[in-house]
């Protein structure tokens, strides 16, 4: 299979990479370094570039006879999406739909979309199942269920079939060793607390005290990033075995609070790590957890790394190589 990755460079996008290298793909990245790492792209080839650049674009979907386009590049802070909407709105938005339109005039009609729970906006029960209803509250998830809307349209007036996978909280590392989590700025939590754990910060902020949980901190479903890159292998057969588009939620089923993790991360790294209380952060939502039977059921999805500790093991194992 010759696959394109848009976004390869980057930490989903990089595990992918490896993933379908190990398959016996063959792949290229498109990435245009903005937060992507050219060193994470361990296979294939690798082009510099932007959706933004419909001229490379076209040249690269004519030449490269894809069977599918796997598309992870996108602004993913909710915080930033909401003071800067229209940075969103151009990349995760204008640029999917360059990107779509390209792929039109190239006949590649199978594509697989990393969206988000975020595109569930407050969470009317859970866990949360594919029929429940998407209200996103902030621009970046707005970004993705209009992408996720694109879709049904190009489906229905062009025959594109995608797979739309919403992750909950990406995490964790690749089990070897050789990929891992590195935004700039790093904003999510595991790689927080672990760089406070080495030293590199001096504590991690706890966003809120006073939710309504167990604890008062939020809970999030981690879910491993090698199960994220096993879920989408699993769409792309599907889509290659000629099945329509489809949507899946994609987490454990499991929810763990922001206190849990530091717990946990002072557990798996036996170091001290600092906590300091903080307000609550913008948009966040007390409970967010998947339902991912769909995903189980239709796609076969079995994830290998479900325990929280062994995905806090394999990010604490990347944390120890980096140097900043
Ligand atoms: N969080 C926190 N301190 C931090 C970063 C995150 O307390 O420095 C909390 C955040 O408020 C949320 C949870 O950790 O409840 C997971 O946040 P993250 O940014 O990792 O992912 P998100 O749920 O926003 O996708």
């Amino acid at each position: 299979m010759n696959i394109l990755v848009i976004g390869g460079a980057g930490y989903i996008g990089s595990h992918m990479v490896k993933q379908l290298g190990g398959m016996g793909c063959q792949v290229t990245t498109l990435d245009n370094l903005s937060n992507g790492h050219r060193d994470a792209v361990l296979h294939g080839k690798f082009v510099m570039g932007d959706l933004a650049d419909s001229a490379l674009l076209a040249e690269v979907l004519h030449a490269g006879r894809f069977d599918a386009v796997m598309h992870f590049a996108s602004f993913i802070q909710v915080g930033e999406s909401v003071e800067q909407p229209a940075k969103y709105y151009d990349n995760n938005v204008a640029n999917t739909l360059h990107l779509l339109e390209a792929m039109r005039i190239a006949n590649i009609k199978r594509f697989i979309f990393s969206s988000t729970a975020a595109t569930f906006g407050v969470p009317q029960y859970t866990p949360i199942d594919e029929t429940h209803p998407q209200n996103p509250i902030n621009p970046y998830g707005r970004s993705k269920l209009m992408v996720e809307q694109m879709l049904e349209d190009f489906d229905r007036a062009y025959g594109l079939k995608s797979v739309c996978l919403r992750y909950f909280n990406a995490a964790g590392a690749d089990p070897e060793g050789k990929l891992g989590e590195r935004h700039s700025p790093e904003t999510h939590l595991i790689p927080l607390v672990l760089q406070a754990a080495s030293g590199k910060r001096s504590h991690i902020s706890v966003f809120g005290r006073d939710y309504d949980t167990p604890d008062g901190t939020c809970i999030r479903d981690y879910v491993h990033v090698s199960d994220l890159c096993e879920a989408h292998w699993l769409g792309l057969q599907s889509l290659m075995h000629g099945a329509g588009s489809q949507h899946y939620n994609l987490g454990n089923g499991n929810g763990f609070s922001v206190q849990e993790v530091i717990d946990t991360a002072k557990w798996i790294t036996g170091k001290p790590i600092s906590v300091l209380d903080a307000p609550r952060r913008n948009g966040d939502p007390t409970h967010l957890v998947a339902d991912a039977t769909r995903a189980k059921q239709l796609l076969g999805w079995n994830p290998q790394y479900t325990d929280l500790r062994t995905i806090v093991t394999h990010s604490w194992k990347w944390e120890q190589c980096q140097v900043i």
